[in-house]
């Protein structure tokens, strides 16, 4: 019979592991966390392949990176927003193959459930459950978090500065969610990018092919970020970057006499 991959028992890895995009947050928590493994796994749509070109250029160390391709295509269940459902839950499981501390680059504004609190005690509680000592494996015991959680985007850039992040680095990464080679300035993706360098200085003029505060949507949701709504504590980094922006003026329009609204 042939040699199996199987012989032998699996052991434990030791490691840490960050699922690693490349854009803005995964390189900052790279540059502060310093994870044994930077496992990036492409999800086979125009925003990583666009995402990937700019690995040279944001000053990793390719030595840990892990690139899986051909693992599974979750490109096929991308929506028309971006989203792909309960992308972590399979990340995850796939980096539980790399380390037993697996850190995902989450920060306070997401919204999803599948980087909350919850969702990483019931990870761990199942891969746990699942590496427990037995005829195939060592025992292996897990830890899955996020971080910077707690922290906005905005704390993160400055975080990174002021532990001397090179910040052309935030320049180079890419997180325009339409894939294409200059940053659109629109995309969600874009415009926080736009808020947490400007709250900290710097600067992005030409950056964007169009001004993240004219972008379309803002219209709709700005009478919820005014009133901290929308993004919770983000809201607060967005006032202050819209603040400094060419529309400031037209920004008192949205204050309501201290009622907090939220959206639905
Ligand atoms: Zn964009």
């Amino acid at each position: 019979m042939a040699n199996m991959i199987t012989k032998g028992k699996e052991q434990v890895r030791g490691k840490s592991v960050l699922l690693f995009s490349g854009g803005l947050d995964s390189l900052m928590i790279d540059y502060i966390m310093k994870p044994d493994v930077l496992l990036n796994i492409s999800m086979n749509s125009n925003y990583d392949r666009t995402e990937r070109k700019t690995f040279d250029s944001i000053g990793i160390d390719k030595n840990k990176l892990v690139n899986l391709d051909e693992v599974m295509n979750l490109g096929m269940f991308e929506r028309d927003d971006a989203i792909i459902p309960n992308r972590n839950a399979h990340l995850t499981l796939l980096a539980s193959h790399f380390g037993e501390t697996i850190w995902l680059g989450s920060v306070h504004g997401d919204r999803s459930f599948d980087k909350d609190e919850k969702f990483y005690t019931r990870m761990e509680d199942l891969l746990n459950h699942m590496w427990q000592s037995q005829h195939w494996t060592e025992e292996r015991r897990f830890s899955i978090s996020s971080p910077f959680k707690d922290r906005t985007k905005t704390d993160l850039v400055e975080e990174y500065l002021d532990r001397k992040g090179n910040p052309i680095y935030l320049y180079n990464s890419y997180s325009c969610y339409e894939g294409e080679e200059q940053h659109c300035g629109q995309c969600k993706a874009c415009f926080r990018k736009w808020v947490a360098m400007e709250n900290n200085g710097l600067n992005t003029k030409g950056y964007w092919k169009e001004n993240p505060w004219d972008s379309p949507w803002l219209d709709e949701v700005l009478l919820a970020i005014y009133n901290g709504g929308y993004r919770g504590k983000e809201d607060a980094d967005i006032i202050h970057a819209l603040d400094k922006s060419p529309v400031y003026f037209k920004l008192d329009e949205y204050k309501l006499n201290g009622d907090t609204i939220y959206e639905n």
